[in-house]
Protein backbone atom coordinates (compact mmCIF):
# COMPACT_ATOMS: atom_id res chain seq x y z
CA UNK A 1 0.00 0.00 0.00
CA UNK A 2 1.17 3.63 -0.72
CA UNK A 3 1.79 5.86 2.34
CA UNK A 4 -0.98 8.79 2.70
CA UNK A 5 2.01 11.27 3.40
CA UNK A 6 3.55 10.05 -0.31
CA UNK A 7 0.44 11.05 -1.93
CA UNK A 8 0.42 14.37 0.48
CA UNK A 9 3.76 15.04 -0.51
CA UNK A 10 3.59 14.57 -4.31
CA UNK A 11 0.48 16.81 -4.36
CA UNK A 12 1.81 19.75 -2.53
CA UNK A 13 4.98 19.83 -5.15
CA UNK A 14 2.57 19.63 -8.43
CA UNK A 15 -0.83 20.55 -7.42
CA UNK A 16 -3.33 18.35 -6.73
CA UNK A 17 -4.56 17.85 -9.94
CA UNK A 18 -1.36 16.89 -10.87
CA UNK A 19 -1.28 13.13 -8.91
CA UNK A 20 -3.60 10.66 -10.44
CA UNK A 21 -4.71 7.90 -7.85
CA UNK A 22 -8.10 6.65 -8.67
CA UNK A 23 -7.95 3.28 -10.19
CA UNK A 24 -9.96 3.81 -12.70
CA UNK A 25 -8.43 6.88 -13.67
CA UNK A 26 -4.96 5.29 -13.33
CA UNK A 27 -5.98 1.86 -15.73
CA UNK A 28 -5.70 4.53 -18.71
CA UNK A 29 -1.80 4.30 -17.79
CA UNK A 30 -1.68 0.20 -17.68
CA UNK A 31 -0.04 0.03 -21.17
CA UNK A 32 1.10 1.38 -24.27
CA UNK A 33 0.34 0.40 -27.52
CA UNK A 34 1.50 -2.83 -26.83
CA UNK A 35 -1.40 -3.82 -25.17
CA UNK A 36 -0.33 -7.47 -24.41
CA UNK A 37 1.74 -6.10 -20.93
CA UNK A 38 -0.66 -4.23 -18.34
CA UNK A 39 0.40 -3.33 -15.04
CA UNK A 40 -1.65 -0.59 -13.02
CA UNK A 41 0.88 1.61 -11.45
CA UNK A 42 0.44 2.89 -7.93
CA UNK A 43 0.50 5.60 -8.98
CA UNK A 44 0.83 8.86 -11.62
CA UNK A 45 2.49 12.13 -11.35
CA UNK A 46 2.22 14.85 -13.99
CA UNK A 47 5.19 17.77 -13.34
CA UNK A 48 5.01 20.59 -15.42
CA UNK A 49 8.73 21.58 -14.78
CA UNK A 50 12.32 19.93 -14.31
CA UNK A 51 11.88 21.57 -10.52
CA UNK A 52 9.03 19.69 -10.27
CA UNK A 53 10.16 16.08 -11.65
CA UNK A 54 13.28 17.02 -9.63
CA UNK A 55 10.94 17.20 -6.46
CA UNK A 56 9.35 14.65 -7.20
CA UNK A 57 12.18 11.88 -8.25
CA UNK A 58 13.85 13.38 -4.63
CA UNK A 59 10.16 11.81 -2.86
CA UNK A 60 10.93 8.58 -4.61
CA UNK A 61 14.48 8.03 -4.31
CA UNK A 62 13.78 8.77 -0.60
CA UNK A 63 13.00 5.15 -0.04
CA UNK A 64 9.56 6.80 -0.02
CA UNK A 65 8.02 3.46 -2.34
CA UNK A 66 7.36 0.41 0.05
CA UNK A 67 4.97 -0.62 -2.35
CA UNK A 68 4.45 -3.71 -5.04
CA UNK A 69 3.44 -0.86 -8.02
CA UNK A 70 5.64 1.77 -8.96
CA UNK A 71 5.05 5.41 -9.66
CA UNK A 72 4.73 6.88 -13.13
CA UNK A 73 6.22 10.20 -14.02
CA UNK A 74 4.09 11.24 -16.74
CA UNK A 75 5.91 13.92 -18.83
CA UNK A 76 2.51 14.71 -20.88
CA UNK A 77 1.96 18.41 -19.72
CA UNK A 78 5.78 19.38 -20.08
CA UNK A 79 4.49 20.18 -24.00
CA UNK A 80 6.30 23.62 -24.40
CA UNK A 81 8.73 24.23 -27.48
CA UNK A 82 10.91 26.64 -25.05
CA UNK A 83 13.29 27.98 -28.12
CA UNK A 84 12.98 28.45 -31.38
CA UNK A 85 17.02 29.60 -32.58
CA UNK A 86 17.03 29.41 -36.50
CA UNK A 87 20.42 31.14 -36.87
CA UNK A 88 22.03 28.13 -34.97
CA UNK A 89 19.79 26.71 -35.95
CA UNK A 90 18.56 24.52 -33.25
CA UNK A 91 15.28 24.30 -30.58
CA UNK A 92 15.03 23.52 -26.98
CA UNK A 93 11.93 21.51 -26.12
CA UNK A 94 10.52 19.84 -23.08
CA UNK A 95 9.91 16.06 -23.12
CA UNK A 96 6.29 15.87 -23.74
CA UNK A 97 6.32 18.00 -27.02
CA UNK A 98 5.07 15.64 -30.10
CA UNK A 99 7.19 15.06 -32.45
CA UNK A 100 5.58 16.42 -35.50
CA UNK A 101 4.89 19.92 -33.46
CA UNK A 102 8.87 20.81 -33.92
CA UNK A 103 8.47 20.54 -37.90
CA UNK A 104 5.11 22.21 -38.22
CA UNK A 105 6.41 25.32 -36.07
CA UNK A 106 9.55 25.81 -37.96
CA UNK A 107 8.77 24.49 -41.49
CA UNK A 108 7.22 28.16 -42.50
CA UNK A 109 10.60 29.52 -41.71
CA UNK A 110 12.16 27.44 -43.94
CA UNK A 111 13.46 24.62 -41.83
CA UNK A 112 12.15 21.14 -40.59
CA UNK A 113 13.22 18.57 -37.64
CA UNK A 114 14.35 15.50 -39.61
CA UNK A 115 13.69 12.16 -37.78
CA UNK A 116 10.19 11.02 -38.34
CA UNK A 117 8.56 7.94 -37.05
CA UNK A 118 5.36 6.61 -38.04
CA UNK A 119 4.15 7.51 -34.93
CA UNK A 120 5.65 11.14 -35.52
CA UNK A 121 1.79 12.89 -35.05
CA UNK A 122 1.25 11.12 -31.34
CA UNK A 123 4.84 10.03 -30.01
CA UNK A 124 6.53 12.59 -27.97
CA UNK A 125 10.63 13.91 -28.49
CA UNK A 126 11.07 12.25 -24.97
CA UNK A 127 9.72 8.91 -25.84
CA UNK A 128 12.43 9.28 -28.93
CA UNK A 129 15.14 10.20 -27.28
CA UNK A 130 14.43 7.11 -24.74
CA UNK A 131 14.15 4.87 -27.99
CA UNK A 132 16.61 6.49 -30.28
CA UNK A 133 13.88 6.61 -32.58
CA UNK A 134 13.80 6.42 -36.31
CA UNK A 135 11.94 6.70 -39.28
CA UNK A 136 11.63 6.80 -42.99
CA UNK A 137 14.44 9.89 -43.34
CA UNK A 138 16.89 8.05 -41.20
CA UNK A 139 18.60 6.38 -43.72
CA UNK A 140 19.63 9.80 -44.90
CA UNK A 141 19.70 11.85 -42.25
CA UNK A 142 20.70 9.52 -39.01
CA UNK A 143 18.48 8.76 -35.76
CA UNK A 144 17.40 10.79 -32.81
CA UNK A 145 21.31 10.11 -31.42
CA UNK A 146 22.45 12.16 -34.00
CA UNK A 147 20.22 15.28 -33.62
CA UNK A 148 19.99 15.50 -29.71
CA UNK A 149 22.98 17.92 -28.98
CA UNK A 150 22.37 18.68 -25.24
CA UNK A 151 19.80 17.52 -22.59
CA UNK A 152 18.91 18.65 -19.02
CA UNK A 153 18.24 15.06 -17.24
CA UNK A 154 17.13 14.35 -13.77
CA UNK A 155 19.41 11.25 -12.03
CA UNK A 156 17.72 9.14 -10.36
CA UNK A 157 18.93 10.70 -7.00
CA UNK A 158 17.34 14.06 -7.99
CA UNK A 159 20.28 15.46 -9.03
CA UNK A 160 19.57 17.45 -12.45
CA UNK A 161 22.54 17.27 -14.54
CA UNK A 162 23.41 19.08 -17.99
CA UNK A 163 24.99 16.78 -20.86
CA UNK A 164 25.53 17.79 -24.10
CA UNK A 165 25.28 21.58 -25.08
CA UNK A 166 24.57 23.67 -27.77
CA UNK A 167 26.66 22.47 -30.23
CA UNK A 168 28.26 19.31 -31.54
CA UNK A 169 31.06 17.39 -29.67
CA UNK A 170 31.48 18.52 -26.26
CA UNK A 171 34.24 17.92 -24.51
CA UNK A 172 34.57 14.59 -22.13
CA UNK A 173 32.61 11.06 -22.73
CA UNK A 174 29.65 10.95 -24.98
CA UNK A 175 26.87 11.16 -22.68
CA UNK A 176 24.01 12.34 -24.41
CA UNK A 177 25.16 8.86 -26.64
CA UNK A 178 24.78 6.76 -23.62
CA UNK A 179 21.40 8.55 -22.48
CA UNK A 180 19.52 8.48 -25.74
CA UNK A 181 18.30 5.30 -26.12
CA UNK A 182 18.69 4.06 -22.72
CA UNK A 183 14.68 3.54 -22.96
CA UNK A 184 14.51 5.28 -19.34
CA UNK A 185 17.08 3.12 -17.26
CA UNK A 186 19.46 6.04 -16.58
CA UNK A 187 17.23 8.95 -15.51
CA UNK A 188 14.41 11.79 -16.58
CA UNK A 189 15.43 14.04 -19.81
CA UNK A 190 13.33 17.39 -19.24
CA UNK A 191 14.92 19.44 -21.82
CA UNK A 192 15.87 18.15 -24.97
CA UNK A 193 18.16 20.59 -27.45
CA UNK A 194 17.84 19.25 -30.60
CA UNK A 195 19.15 20.03 -34.20
CA UNK A 196 17.15 21.06 -37.02
CA UNK A 197 17.76 21.40 -40.82
CA UNK A 198 17.21 23.62 -43.79
CA UNK A 199 14.18 21.94 -46.15
CA UNK A 200 16.31 21.31 -49.38
CA UNK A 201 15.73 22.57 -52.34
CA UNK A 202 14.18 20.05 -53.79
CA UNK A 203 11.88 16.47 -52.67
CA UNK A 204 10.89 13.93 -55.46
CA UNK A 205 9.18 11.20 -54.39
CA UNK A 206 8.64 8.07 -56.31
CA UNK A 207 6.73 4.62 -56.34
CA UNK A 208 8.33 1.81 -58.09
CA UNK A 209 6.04 -1.88 -58.73
CA UNK A 210 7.03 -4.92 -58.54
CA UNK A 211 5.93 -8.39 -59.35
CA UNK A 212 8.60 -10.00 -56.24
CA UNK A 213 9.94 -8.39 -53.18
CA UNK A 214 13.19 -10.25 -54.28
CA UNK A 215 12.96 -7.89 -57.53
CA UNK A 216 12.11 -4.98 -55.29
CA UNK A 217 15.00 -5.83 -52.88
CA UNK A 218 17.21 -6.07 -56.09
CA UNK A 219 16.46 -2.44 -57.03
CA UNK A 220 17.33 -1.42 -53.23
CA UNK A 221 20.64 -3.26 -53.57
CA UNK A 222 21.04 -1.53 -57.04
CA UNK A 223 20.28 2.08 -55.64
CA UNK A 224 22.74 2.24 -52.76
CA UNK A 225 25.36 0.49 -54.65
CA UNK A 226 25.35 2.79 -57.46
CA UNK A 227 25.96 5.43 -54.44
CA UNK A 228 22.83 7.00 -54.32
CA UNK A 229 21.45 7.94 -50.71
CA UNK A 230 17.97 8.50 -50.87
CA UNK A 231 16.53 10.38 -48.19
CA UNK A 232 13.80 7.44 -47.70
CA UNK A 233 13.65 3.58 -49.55
CA UNK A 234 10.48 1.61 -48.23
CA UNK A 235 9.42 -1.65 -48.91
CA UNK A 236 5.70 -3.05 -48.71
CA UNK A 237 4.37 -6.61 -49.35
CA UNK A 238 1.50 -7.56 -51.31
CA UNK A 239 -0.42 -8.31 -47.51
CA UNK A 240 0.94 -4.47 -46.63
CA UNK A 241 -0.19 -3.46 -49.82
CA UNK A 242 -3.65 -4.35 -49.47
CA UNK A 243 -4.27 -3.40 -46.03
CA UNK A 244 -2.99 0.33 -46.67
CA UNK A 245 -5.30 0.52 -49.58
CA UNK A 246 -8.27 -0.76 -47.73
CA UNK A 247 -7.14 1.81 -45.21
CA UNK A 248 -6.12 5.06 -47.06
CA UNK A 249 -6.66 4.74 -50.68
CA UNK A 250 -3.14 5.67 -50.89
CA UNK A 251 -3.08 4.45 -54.85
CA UNK A 252 -0.66 1.70 -54.65
CA UNK A 253 -1.51 -0.87 -57.49
CA UNK A 254 -3.11 -4.13 -56.09
CA UNK A 255 -1.95 -6.65 -58.58
CA UNK A 256 1.64 -6.57 -57.61
CA UNK A 257 4.20 -7.94 -55.12
CA UNK A 258 5.99 -5.13 -53.43
CA UNK A 259 6.14 -1.50 -53.67
CA UNK A 260 9.34 0.96 -53.17
CA UNK A 261 8.67 4.15 -52.02
CA UNK A 262 12.07 6.32 -53.07
CA UNK A 263 12.42 9.71 -51.83
CA UNK A 264 15.39 11.92 -53.18
CA UNK A 265 16.18 15.30 -51.82
CA UNK A 266 18.79 18.11 -52.30
CA UNK A 267 19.66 20.80 -54.68
CA UNK A 268 17.41 20.82 -57.82
CA UNK A 269 19.55 19.66 -60.58
CA UNK A 270 21.31 16.79 -58.48
CA UNK A 271 17.40 15.32 -57.35
CA UNK A 272 16.52 14.96 -61.06
CA UNK A 273 19.78 13.73 -62.45
CA UNK A 274 19.58 10.97 -59.44
CA UNK A 275 15.62 10.51 -60.13
CA UNK A 276 16.50 8.91 -63.30
CA UNK A 277 19.26 7.09 -62.76
CA UNK A 278 16.82 5.45 -59.69
CA UNK A 279 14.37 5.26 -62.69
CA UNK A 280 16.81 3.12 -64.17
CA UNK A 281 17.68 1.11 -61.70
CA UNK A 282 14.02 0.35 -60.77
CA UNK A 283 13.15 -0.50 -64.48
CA UNK A 284 16.76 -2.81 -64.73
CA UNK A 285 15.15 -4.94 -61.54
CA UNK A 286 11.88 -5.37 -63.23
CA UNK A 287 9.79 -2.17 -62.00
CA UNK A 288 6.47 -2.68 -63.69
CA UNK A 289 5.24 0.81 -62.76
CA UNK A 290 7.52 3.61 -61.79
CA UNK A 291 5.14 6.83 -61.05
CA UNK A 292 6.31 10.31 -59.68
CA UNK A 293 4.45 12.26 -57.29
CA UNK A 294 3.79 15.75 -59.45
CA UNK A 295 2.45 17.73 -56.38
CA UNK A 296 2.70 17.64 -52.94
CA UNK A 297 -0.85 16.15 -52.47
CA UNK A 298 0.02 13.43 -54.66
CA UNK A 299 3.31 13.03 -52.38
CA UNK A 300 1.84 13.22 -49.41
CA UNK A 301 -0.93 10.59 -50.04
CA UNK A 302 1.65 7.86 -51.50
CA UNK A 303 3.39 8.70 -47.89
CA UNK A 304 0.31 8.34 -46.27
CA UNK A 305 -0.16 4.89 -47.02
CA UNK A 306 3.08 3.92 -45.72
CA UNK A 307 2.64 6.10 -42.25
CA UNK A 308 -0.35 3.92 -41.63
CA UNK A 309 0.81 0.68 -42.38
CA UNK A 310 0.20 -0.46 -38.66
CA UNK A 311 -2.91 0.75 -37.72
CA UNK A 312 -4.20 -0.45 -41.22
CA UNK A 313 -3.85 -4.29 -40.32
CA UNK A 314 -6.90 -3.69 -38.51
CA UNK A 315 -8.71 -3.90 -42.59
CA UNK A 316 -7.17 -7.40 -42.88
CA UNK A 317 -6.51 -8.99 -39.51
CA UNK A 318 -8.62 -8.65 -35.94
CA UNK A 319 -5.19 -9.32 -34.25
CA UNK A 320 -1.17 -8.44 -35.04
CA UNK A 321 2.08 -8.06 -33.87
CA UNK A 322 4.36 -5.59 -34.67
CA UNK A 323 7.82 -7.12 -35.07
CA UNK A 324 11.25 -4.65 -35.56
CA UNK A 325 14.49 -6.33 -36.57
CA UNK A 326 17.36 -5.86 -38.10
CA UNK A 327 19.65 -7.23 -41.20
CA UNK A 328 22.11 -6.80 -43.13
CA UNK A 329 20.42 -5.24 -46.31
CA UNK A 330 22.20 -7.24 -48.61
CA UNK A 331 20.43 -10.56 -46.39
CA UNK A 332 17.16 -9.21 -47.31
CA UNK A 333 15.63 -11.11 -50.24
CA UNK A 334 16.86 -14.07 -48.11
CA UNK A 335 15.23 -13.33 -44.59
CA UNK A 336 11.72 -12.20 -46.65
CA UNK A 337 12.21 -16.28 -48.01
CA UNK A 338 12.60 -17.36 -44.50
CA UNK A 339 9.73 -15.65 -43.04
CA UNK A 340 7.48 -16.78 -45.72
CA UNK A 341 8.65 -20.02 -45.30
CA UNK A 342 7.72 -19.38 -41.64
CA UNK A 343 4.69 -17.98 -42.06
CA UNK A 344 3.48 -20.93 -44.10
CA UNK A 345 4.81 -23.80 -41.90
CA UNK A 346 3.05 -21.80 -38.87
CA UNK A 347 0.07 -20.98 -40.97
CA UNK A 348 0.03 -17.26 -39.85
CA UNK A 349 -0.07 -14.68 -42.43
CA UNK A 350 2.89 -12.40 -42.41
CA UNK A 351 2.71 -8.59 -44.01
CA UNK A 352 6.05 -6.99 -44.71
CA UNK A 353 6.56 -3.28 -44.52
CA UNK A 354 9.88 -1.97 -44.18
CA UNK A 355 12.84 0.59 -44.26
CA UNK A 356 14.45 -0.87 -46.88
CA UNK A 357 17.54 1.19 -47.27
CA UNK A 358 18.71 0.49 -43.86
CA UNK A 359 17.60 -3.38 -43.68
CA UNK A 360 15.38 -2.63 -41.06
CA UNK A 361 12.24 -4.69 -41.39
CA UNK A 362 8.41 -4.94 -39.87
CA UNK A 363 6.85 -8.42 -40.58
CA UNK A 364 3.31 -7.82 -38.92
CA UNK A 365 2.33 -11.13 -37.51
CA UNK A 366 -1.55 -11.45 -38.31
CA UNK A 367 -3.47 -13.38 -35.97
CA UNK A 368 -6.82 -14.05 -34.11
CA UNK A 369 -7.07 -13.71 -30.73
CA UNK A 370 -10.43 -15.60 -30.26
CA UNK A 371 -9.00 -18.61 -31.73
CA UNK A 372 -7.19 -20.72 -28.59
CA UNK A 373 -3.22 -20.54 -28.99
CA UNK A 374 -2.95 -18.68 -31.51
CA UNK A 375 -1.70 -15.32 -30.18
CA UNK A 376 0.85 -17.81 -28.48
CA UNK A 377 1.55 -19.02 -32.18
CA UNK A 378 1.96 -15.15 -33.40
CA UNK A 379 4.79 -14.51 -30.01
CA UNK A 380 6.37 -18.07 -31.13
CA UNK A 381 6.50 -17.19 -35.49
CA UNK A 382 7.60 -13.24 -34.30
CA UNK A 383 10.68 -14.25 -31.64
CA UNK A 384 12.20 -17.11 -34.25
CA UNK A 385 11.80 -13.80 -37.20
CA UNK A 386 13.96 -11.83 -34.75
CA UNK A 387 16.45 -14.65 -33.63
CA UNK A 388 16.81 -14.95 -37.88
CA UNK A 389 17.89 -11.51 -38.00
CA UNK A 390 20.38 -11.89 -35.39
CA UNK A 391 21.57 -15.27 -37.35
CA UNK A 392 22.10 -12.69 -40.44
CA UNK A 393 24.20 -11.17 -38.49
CA UNK A 394 21.39 -8.12 -37.89
CA UNK A 395 19.31 -7.19 -33.87
CA UNK A 396 16.82 -7.44 -32.18
CA UNK A 397 15.32 -4.08 -32.64
CA UNK A 398 15.60 -1.41 -35.22
CA UNK A 399 13.81 1.40 -33.69
CA UNK A 400 11.30 0.22 -31.23
CA UNK A 401 13.57 -0.88 -28.09
CA UNK A 402 14.15 -3.81 -25.96
CA UNK A 403 11.60 -2.97 -23.43
CA UNK A 404 9.71 -5.88 -21.81
CA UNK A 405 8.95 -7.35 -24.84
CA UNK A 406 12.15 -8.24 -25.97
CA UNK A 407 14.33 -8.56 -23.15
CA UNK A 408 15.20 -12.33 -23.40
CA UNK A 409 16.46 -11.94 -26.70
CA UNK A 410 19.05 -9.87 -25.28
CA UNK A 411 21.02 -12.89 -25.03
CA UNK A 412 21.21 -13.66 -28.42
CA UNK A 413 23.16 -10.90 -29.17
CA UNK A 414 25.12 -9.88 -26.27
CA UNK A 415 27.36 -12.06 -24.13
CA UNK A 416 27.80 -12.13 -20.57
CA UNK A 417 30.46 -9.97 -20.60
CA UNK A 418 29.11 -7.10 -22.58
CA UNK A 419 25.67 -6.97 -20.81
CA UNK A 420 28.24 -6.84 -17.43
CA UNK A 421 29.55 -3.69 -19.31
CA UNK A 422 25.97 -2.33 -19.77
CA UNK A 423 25.06 -2.93 -16.35
CA UNK A 424 28.59 -1.30 -15.24
CA UNK A 425 26.67 1.69 -17.18
CA UNK A 426 23.18 1.70 -15.22
CA UNK A 427 25.20 1.38 -11.91
CA UNK A 428 26.95 4.28 -12.39
CA UNK A 429 23.97 6.39 -12.87
CA UNK A 430 21.19 4.43 -11.54
CA UNK A 431 22.89 1.81 -8.72
CA UNK A 432 19.33 1.69 -6.66
CA UNK A 433 17.52 0.38 -9.97
CA UNK A 434 14.81 2.97 -9.50
CA UNK A 435 13.99 4.01 -13.21
CA UNK A 436 12.68 1.72 -15.63
CA UNK A 437 13.54 -1.42 -13.32
CA UNK A 438 12.81 -4.53 -15.10
CA UNK A 439 13.39 -3.31 -18.53
CA UNK A 440 15.82 -3.87 -21.36
CA UNK A 441 18.77 -6.34 -19.23
CA UNK A 442 16.99 -9.87 -18.64
CA UNK A 443 18.20 -9.99 -15.73
CA UNK A 444 20.31 -7.59 -13.48
CA UNK A 445 23.04 -8.49 -12.46
CA UNK A 446 25.53 -5.92 -10.24
CA UNK A 447 23.22 -3.84 -8.57
CA UNK A 448 20.80 -6.38 -7.00
CA UNK A 449 19.62 -9.19 -8.01
CA UNK A 450 15.73 -8.67 -8.40
CA UNK A 451 14.31 -6.65 -10.83
CA UNK A 452 12.19 -3.21 -9.70
CA UNK A 453 12.26 -1.95 -6.07
CA UNK A 454 14.00 -4.15 -3.73
CA UNK A 455 11.97 -6.87 -2.38
CA UNK A 456 13.28 -8.63 1.14
CA UNK A 457 13.26 -12.30 0.92
CA UNK A 458 10.75 -14.32 3.36
CA UNK A 459 13.98 -15.37 5.33
CA UNK A 460 14.94 -11.88 5.46
CA UNK A 461 11.83 -11.09 6.96
CA UNK A 462 11.76 -13.97 9.21
CA UNK A 463 15.56 -12.88 10.83
CA UNK A 464 17.16 -15.86 8.95
CA UNK A 465 19.58 -14.03 6.46
CA UNK A 466 20.73 -11.27 5.71
CA UNK A 467 21.53 -9.19 2.90
CA UNK A 468 24.77 -7.67 1.86
C1 LIG B 1 1.86 2.92 -35.11
C2 LIG B 1 3.26 3.07 -34.58
C3 LIG B 1 4.29 3.36 -35.45
C4 LIG B 1 5.60 3.49 -34.96
N1 LIG B 1 6.59 3.80 -35.84
C5 LIG B 1 7.84 4.00 -35.38
C6 LIG B 1 8.89 4.38 -36.27
O1 LIG B 1 8.72 4.53 -37.48
N2 LIG B 1 10.11 4.57 -35.72
C7 LIG B 1 10.34 4.42 -34.39
O2 LIG B 1 11.48 4.61 -33.96
N3 LIG B 1 9.38 4.05 -33.54
C8 LIG B 1 8.14 3.84 -33.98
N4 LIG B 1 7.16 3.48 -33.12
C9 LIG B 1 7.49 3.25 -31.69
C10 LIG B 1 7.29 4.50 -30.79
O3 LIG B 1 6.32 5.37 -31.31
C11 LIG B 1 8.55 5.28 -30.67
O4 LIG B 1 9.53 4.47 -30.09
C12 LIG B 1 8.40 6.59 -29.85
O5 LIG B 1 9.64 7.24 -29.77
C13 LIG B 1 7.88 6.41 -28.45
O6 LIG B 1 7.48 7.69 -28.00
P1 LIG B 1 6.31 7.84 -26.92
O7 LIG B 1 6.09 9.28 -26.68
O8 LIG B 1 5.16 7.02 -27.35
O9 LIG B 1 7.05 7.19 -25.68
P2 LIG B 1 6.43 6.46 -24.43
O10 LIG B 1 5.73 5.22 -24.84
O11 LIG B 1 5.72 7.43 -23.59
O12 LIG B 1 7.79 6.07 -23.70
C14 LIG B 1 8.66 5.12 -24.25
C15 LIG B 1 9.77 4.84 -23.22
O13 LIG B 1 10.55 6.01 -23.06
C16 LIG B 1 10.64 6.38 -21.69
N5 LIG B 1 10.61 7.83 -21.66
C17 LIG B 1 9.63 8.64 -22.15
N6 LIG B 1 9.95 9.93 -21.94
C18 LIG B 1 11.15 9.94 -21.33
C19 LIG B 1 12.02 10.97 -20.86
N7 LIG B 1 11.70 12.26 -20.99
N8 LIG B 1 13.17 10.63 -20.25
C20 LIG B 1 13.51 9.33 -20.09
N9 LIG B 1 12.73 8.30 -20.53
C21 LIG B 1 11.58 8.61 -21.13
C22 LIG B 1 9.42 5.73 -21.04
O14 LIG B 1 9.67 5.45 -19.68
C23 LIG B 1 9.25 4.46 -21.84
O15 LIG B 1 10.07 3.44 -21.35
C24 LIG B 1 5.87 3.31 -33.58
C25 LIG B 1 4.81 3.01 -32.71
C26 LIG B 1 3.53 2.89 -33.19
C27 LIG B 1 2.43 2.56 -32.22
Amino acid sequence: MLEPRIVVELRNIVGTDGVIDKHEQLRTYESDGLTNFRIVPALVVLPTSTEQVQAVVRVCHRGALPIAGGIVISLACMRQILKVDLPNQRVVVQPGVINLWITQRIVPHGYYYAPDPSSQQVCSIGGNVAENSGGPHCLKYGFTVNHVLGMKFVMPDGEVMEVGGPTFDSPGYDLPGIIVGSEGTLGIATEVTLRILRKPEAVQTAMASFDTTDAAGEAVSGIIAAGIVPAAVEMMDKLAIEACEAAVHAGYPLDVGAVLLVELDGPRTEVSQLLQRVEEICRRAGAIEFRLAHTDEERTLMWKGRKAAFAAMGRVSPNYIVQDGVIPRTALPQILREIEELSRRAGLRVANVFHAGDGNLHPLVLYDQRIAGQEHEAEELSGEIIRRCVAHGGSITGEHGVGMEKKQHMLAMFTEADLATHQLIRCAINPDNLCNPDKVYPTPRLCGEVPGPYQPHPIELAGLAERF
